[in-house]
């Protein structure tokens, strides 16, 4: 347990993997995914499975088809939350979590929701801080082209914005 003066929370770990490690922060009752390591960019960060696999999305899948949403494998992975300047990026196809910039020992890992899901499960408005914070989070579908064009995109992501393009 550890109290951070700077966020003015405190924050429990709870698990620990070798290359991340999961923290909560008991007074936001949110769970987070902070690096144990330090990552180049395209750097893999882990490989990744389907612990199940379901035909909905919920606020927990990571969606690699049509009717396909995966539970993840090893499941402190689900503990990365969104960003709209993610350091991380989920390659549903080749089943790489990799880094999409430098990251360093003690950063957290996040990722961009809507890089792989088309339309999602819970919307939430966004509070990341960054300059080009897109608000409403809701998937891909929904973002501008603006946004399109400054994102990666999964394979099958990137097919679905192809298509309405
Ligand atoms: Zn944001």
């Amino acid at each position: 347990m550890s109290y951070n003066s700077k966020t003015s929370s405190l924050t429990f770990v709870i698990v620990s993997a070798e290359i991340a490690e999961i923290r909560i922060d008991a007074r936001q009752n949110s769970r987070s995914l902070y690096s144990r390591k330090t990552f180049a960019k395209d750097d893999v960060i882990a490989q990744f499975g389907a612990k199940e696999t379901f035909s909905e999305p919920t606020y927990l899948t990571v969606q690699v088809g049509d009717n396909e949403h995966i539970e993840l494998l090893p499941e402190y992975l689900e503990c990365i939350n969104h960003s709209c300047e993610p350091n991380c990026f989920f390659n549903t196809t080749t089943l790489e979590l990799v880094a999409l910039k430098e990251i360093a020992e003690d950063e957290e890992l996040t990722f961009f929701y809507p890089s792989t899901e088309w339309d999602m499960d819970q919307a939430f408005k966004c509070t990341c801080g960054n300059k080009g914070c897109i608000g409403m989070v809701k998937g891909a579908r929904y973002l501008s082209p603006e946004n399109i064009a400054k994102y990666r995109f999964t394979d099958f992501i990137a097919g679905k914005l192809k298509s309405i393009l």
